[in-house]
């Protein structure tokens, strides 16, 4: 006989979320497959509640420093893919990074997120890693702001490095946790190797992020399984970004998704993780959209970067960025609107004390091997 598909029911998937229940693979496929306007709404409500539970009112704000789009791999989807003749290049020197990292402090933001591709000039050698590394304590003692690095997959000496100089967070996206997907959008990489060094990151009293992409060929089940890795990891920041064509891929001709499957992820990730660190990205469109995706639940606006620097963002290269929308002065109206605040730097030191004094820092014993 065959058994007919029940929809669970909203109220109940809710109620259960509400009191910290596991939701079932089935449950949340289901959440972030609501199209009923209504149905969407009490969602966003819920995870609006739960944020407020854990965070008041409370945003906090990342400032972002694409500082080298050279890279040695060939996502599907990045417009750095090393194969991209298209590609908009560059490497900034120490002095244009430490510009931007100031600037940004000053503008207000709780972090200061380093990220470049995975750039043959800072993998050539040891000597690579030692200028990135010089470079990490330079923007830590200028700002005084915590520090996430996003460079791609280093060895697990560097990731010892990083924790010894201080950094706070390694964000390293796998973008899906289907492994076949994953093969596609990131040909010739390793899944193991790149979910293993946030682990590595973590073991080392790293706090780490992981991120997925929607409107890359991936199931309402795909994102639901990614949940569970991220549950599994224990990420303390969890993203989400619509996939946006880039010129010059084997991806430009597919079309952005529509931004309610992003919307819902983000809704979802708060109600199964009501106390970890939500983005909203301001890289996927600009301004457009940020009160949707902060209604949603999200509590970190990121992508923020200083204008007319000639840095990039990594989906949108452009949008918002010379104008200076994408910075502190440019959201806050928009936050104050919702009768939401900006946080205090204080708030954000307390939340990453808490959180890395709970990692258990194995770093005194940690023999480092290559
Ligand atoms: S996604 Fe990252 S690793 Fe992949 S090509 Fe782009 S910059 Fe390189």
């Amino acid at each position: 006989m065959i058994e007919r598909y029940q929809a669970p029911k909203l109220e109940e998937v809710l109620e259960k979320s509400l009191h910290q229940k596991p939701l079932s693979i089935l449950e949340i496929a289901y959440l972030l497959g609501l199209k009923e306007r209504n149905k969407i709404s009490q969602v966003f409500q819920t995870a609006q509640y739960v944020r407020a539970k854990y965070f008041e009112n409370k945003v906090f704000l990342y400032g972002f420093v694409y500082f080298s789009t050279f890279c040695r791999n060939n996502c599907t989807f990045c417009s750095s893919r090393t194969s991209n003749i298209l590609a908009l290049r560059y490497r900034k020197s120490e002095s244009e990074i430490l510009k931007a990292a100031s600037l940004l402090a000053e503008s207000g933001v709780h972090l200061i997120d380093l990220t470049m591709g995975e750039d043959p000039f800072y993998y050539r050698s040891e000597s690579g890693f030692d200028s990135l590394l010089t470079l990490i304590h330079k923007v830590k003692k200028e700002t005084g702001l915590p520090l996430m690095v996003s460079p791609g997959v280093v060895p697990k000496y560097v990731l010892a490095e990083f924790a010894r100089a201080g950094v706070d967070w390694y964000a390293c996206y796998q973008e899906t946790h289907n492994r076949q997907l994953f093969v596609y959008l990131r040909p010739e990489q390793n899944y193991d190797s790149r979910l293993k060094s946030k682990i590595i990151a973590k073991q080392l009293g790293i706090l780490i992020e992981e991120g997925i992409m929607t409107g890359v060929g991936e199931s309402l089940s795909d994102i639901a399984c990614s949940t569970e890795v991220i549950r599994a990891l224990g990420a303390h920041q969890a993203r989400v970004m619509s996939f946006v064509p880039q010129v010059g891929t084997p991806m430009s001709n597919r079309k952005s998704p529509s931004r309610l499957r992003e919307l819902m992820t983000i809704a979802v990730l708060r109600l199964l993780f009501p106390d970890r660190l939500i983005p909203a990205s301001l890289d996927v469109d600009g301004l457009d959209l940020l009160q949707e995706r902060l209604e949603a639940g999200a509590n970190v606006i990121t992508s923020l970067i200083p204008p007319r620097l000639g840095l990039s963002g990594v989906s949108q290269p452009s949008l918002g960025i010379d104008e200076g929308f994408r910075t502190v002065q440019g959201v806050a109206p928009l936050l104050e609107q919702m009768g939401m605040a900006v946080a205090t730097n204080q708030d954000y030191f307390h939340w990453i004390r808490a959180e890395k004094s709970a990692l258990t820092c194995s770093l005194a014993n940690y023999e480092v091997t290559a």
